[in-house]
């Protein structure tokens, strides 16, 4: 029997909404399930509410000081009702690109509810048994929680919960001193909390270059950000505004920390649950789904795109594998693999953004690598705007080919856009030297790291050389 759809797509987040709406665009029929509403993690509880959060603290931290810019510093006394109705009027302006009338407007059969595969080639919802070519799950991923004694009994907030806050937050304890972690201790610093970072690694951000990190860990314990490393929460105990937790270091010390309020965020979970995939046929290992290199699992129409895809998670990438996906589905571009060349940005003050080959990987690869770097104090611009710290690096091969790169400083995040352009491209230094970079501008930075090759390349001889052909007098 003929299918119904050409695709269903089971997740209406930031990779099966583009699915959904490019499928339909390019003439497929398409339906869209979703359990709870649409958007996803990005619109509802991540990167648009904590991007909205961090401008208002930064903005806070700012008014403080002004001074720094010839201006009088004010105590912007920060109201978090205040600030998180702020958050909801940002979301509430995006949403309409996700609503389910604008889905439907195209043409998209949008479907709420709680499905269930009952076959590889078919989903049911609530009783309605949706048979499709292709099915692509982007159901996405929630907070871990970890198995701590007493945390059950105690308010703790995720990210899911966070932004719904309305009382003033005196003292915030975060687990976690990952990306997540890192941009809301310090927005909730610059908006008045005293705040902890709880973390069982060594440091702040463990999965970057240890140099690059520390400049964001500088920079958070100035602003009074305190951290617990190499410790993780043995106990939790209390209620809202008055909560009890031990936590205890690698050394076996244990240490008793009060606050008014602990945010997890200590992992991700993917949302897999209640798919009854094996009804599908679909393989699982160790609690995620086989995907090969293409996002096919182990029924090659049935494709996994975004977190619970069980990779990275960046909205960004979501929505690249919705691309790849699509390709497969319509196209018939089976071949068609996603970008090996991710960048990505955790957008604390300093921003850290970086792309391909980290420092970290090419000594753990053993992979011939040069490392440049340029610092921010040297950039006109960076002096203009008052802010001079952090570095660019860009890691060569031999041949001055790039490899990767990590920024951190002001913006960053934009910044890694042309590192991202040469890595995919397979760019030398040279290239990067050779483009003309308006003045004063921040992004002269990646030119300037770029230059730091062809000075290095400028050997004693090759410069005596240069002497002796252009008759030259200097030193
Ligand atoms: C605090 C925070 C900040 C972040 N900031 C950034 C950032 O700045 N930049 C960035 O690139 N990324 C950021 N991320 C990550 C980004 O939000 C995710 O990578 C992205 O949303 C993943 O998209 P997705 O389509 O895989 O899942 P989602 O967008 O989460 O969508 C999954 C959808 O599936 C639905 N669903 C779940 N189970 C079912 C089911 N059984 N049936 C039907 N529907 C189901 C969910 O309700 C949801 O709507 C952040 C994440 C967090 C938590």
């Amino acid at each position: 029997m003929k299918p119904e759809f050409d695709i269903v797509v089971i997740g209406g987040g930031s990779g099966g909404l583009v699915v959904a709406a490019g499928g339909a665009a390019l003439g497929a029929r398409v339906a869209l399930v979703e359990k709870h509403r649409l958007g996803g993690d990005c619109l509802w509880y991540g990167c648009v509410p904590s991007k909205t959060l961090i401008k208002s603290a930064r903005v806070a931290h700012e008014m403080r000081n002004a001074h720094r810019w010839a201006l009088t510093s004010r105590d912007p006394a920060p109201d978090i009702a205040r600030v998180m109705e702020h958050v909801r009027d940002v979301i509430a302006q995006i949403e309409p690109n996700d609503s389910p009338e604008r889905f439907r407007g195209l043409g998209v059969d949008v479907v709420f509810g709680d499905g269930h595969f009952v076959s590889p080639h078919a989903f049911e919802v609530d009783g309605r048994r949706l048979t499709a070519k292709t099915f692509v799950i982007a159901t996405g991923s929630r907070p871990a929680v970890p198995p701590v004694p007493g945390l059950d009994g105690v308010p703790y907030l995720t990210n899911e919960t966070l932004f719904d806050l309305r009382e003033q937050v005196p003292s915030l304890v975060v687990v976690g001193g990952g990306p997540i972690g890192a941009e809301l201790a310090q927005a909730f610093r610059r908006l008045g909390s005293e705040v902890t970072i709880v973390d069982m690694a060594s440091r702040l951000l463990p999965k970057e270059d240890p140099d690059v990190a520390a400049v964001v860990q500088a920079q958070l314990a100035d602003e009074g950000v305190r951290f617990r490393f190499d410790a993780s929460l043995a106990r939790a105990a209390g209620q809202r505004g008055d909560i009890t937790l031990a936590v205890k270091g690698t050394d076996g010390r244990e240490e008793a920390l009060r606050t008014s309020h602990l945010l997890i965020a200590a992992g991700r979970k993917l949302n897999l649950e209640g798919l009854s995939l094996d009804a599908a046929g679909v393989a699982m290992h160790e609690g995620r789904i086989v995907v090969d290199d293409r996002l096919r699992t182990s029924q090659s129409h049935i494709y996994v795109v975004g977190d619970a895809a069980g990779g990275y998670q960046f909205t960004h990438l979501a929505e690249h594998h919705a691309g790849v996906v699509l390709r497969h589905a319509i196209f018939r571009l089976r071949w068609t693999r996603p970008s090996p060349v991710l960048p990505w940005c955790t957008f604390t003050d300093p921003e850290l953004a970086r792309v391909g080959l980290s420092e970290t990987e090419a000594k753990a690869r053993n992979i011939a690598h040069r490392t440049y770097r340029f610092p921010f104090a040297d950039i006109d611009r960076a002096r203009t705007e008052g802010e001079t710290g952090g570095f660019a690096k860009i890691l060569t091969d031999a041949g001055g080919r790039i490899l990767g790169g990590a920024i951190v400083g002001p913006h960053a995040g934009e910044l890694i856009a042309e590192l991202a352009l040469a890595v995919a491209e397979g760019l030398r230094a040279k290239d990067l030297s050779a483009v003309i970079h308006s003045y004063p501008t921040l992004a002269s930075i990646s030119r300037r790291a770029a230059d730091q090759r062809l000075k290095e390349g400028l050997t004693p001889a090759a410069k005596a050389w240069i002497k002796r052909i252009f008759r030259l007098q200097g030193a």
